[in-house]
């Protein structure tokens, strides 16, 4: 059994330093993507009960020249340990901020919100609302269309100061939406001091709602407490009529889901999503 053991952790030593060479890869590649062209967004349609766009969510992808399609999953945790997602960062709100100045121009768009994933790394950075507020001038966008996504994570470590730089970007018009809400370890305490607009049922809670009697009791929970507090709610992972059916029956107003659309790229001029106004 001690020799086994031996070869175990052998093997595990080995795999971890495959694992250590991979990410130190990874990372120099990350900083080629982000000086090239590598980095892509993909947008995910937000669509009320009608099934018509009222806003669509941001998805970093990146393009890896002989990885293929790197998921978000894999190369954002690895930039926020490097602190490249400052620059990652900023360039999906620059890119989210002029896309939301050309929509100002369309009459049929120019309502449309985006929501942009801000790491807590990003948002804790001390120039985050300077650099905020200077994308907005720099692109014209309306703030009160930029919707910025933090999870509960980001109220863990220093609430205080995630709520002082939840205020100063909620002063210059920014909104704010609460991801995978319910997955965390935080109170609830922080809904009430927080200026939130949007809190989004996290997709683990939508998928198995119609089998499982504690998801939907869940669901019904965060519609019934979003709507008390006054904020908007949006169900994310909607992947089936049925689910849909449900979450309109119990007041869910706006929906994101493979059922509407999946993440794909803009198009310029001539974007394909279901249910985007033309
Ligand atoms: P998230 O913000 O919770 O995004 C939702 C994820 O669910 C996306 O995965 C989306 O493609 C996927 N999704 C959408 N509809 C469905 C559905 O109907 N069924 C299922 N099973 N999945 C669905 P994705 O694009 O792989 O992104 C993963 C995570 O990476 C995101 O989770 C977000 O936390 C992070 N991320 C993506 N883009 C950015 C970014 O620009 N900045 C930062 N900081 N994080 C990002
Ligand atoms: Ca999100
Ligand atoms: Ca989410
Ligand atoms: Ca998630």
């Amino acid at each position: 059994a001690k020799r086994e053991g031996g070869a175990a952790l052998r093997f595990f030593d080995h795999a971890m330093q495959a694992s250590v060479t991979e990410r130190a890869h990874l990372e120099a590649d990350l900083d080629r993507a982000l000086e090239g062209s590598e980095l892509r967004l993909f947008y995910q349609p937000q669509v009320d009960t009608t099934g018509v766009t009222v806003g669509l969510e941001v998805l970093l992808r990146w393009e890896h020249p002989v990885r293929g399609m790197v998921s978000p999953g894999v190369f954002i945790p690895l930039a926020e340990e490097s602190g490249r997602i400052v620059a990652i960062g900023g360039w999906v709100l620059e890119s989210a901020c002029q896309q939301l100045a050309q929509w100002a121009e369309q009459p049929r768009r120019r309502d449309l919100t985006i929501s942009v994933n801000v790491s807590p790394v990003q948002f804790r950075q001390a120039g985050f609302v300077d650099s905020v507020r200077e994308i907005l001038a720099r692109s014209g966008a309306d703030p009160r269309h930029l919707v910025l996504e933090v999870t509960e994570s980001l109220f863990l470590q220093d609430p205080e100061q995630a709520r002082d730089t939840m205020l100063a970007l909620s002063a210059l018009g920014v909104r704010f939406a609460l991801d995978d809400f319910g997955t965390g370890y935080s109170s609830l305490g922080y809904l009430k001091r927080l200026p939130l607009d949007e809190l989004k049922i996290d997709q683990s809670f939508v998928r198995d709602l119609l089998e499982s009697s504690a998801d939907a009791a869940i669901v019904e929970t965060i519609i019934a407490l979003a709507d008390r507090l006054g904020m908007r709610v949006i169900a994310e992972g909607v992947e089936t009529e049925e689910q849909a059916n449900w979450l309109r029956e119990h007041g869910c107003r706006r929906f994101q889901g493979y059922l509407y659309a999946r993440p794909a790229p803009l198009v310029s001029g001539k974007e394909a999503l279901p249910g985007f106004p033309s």
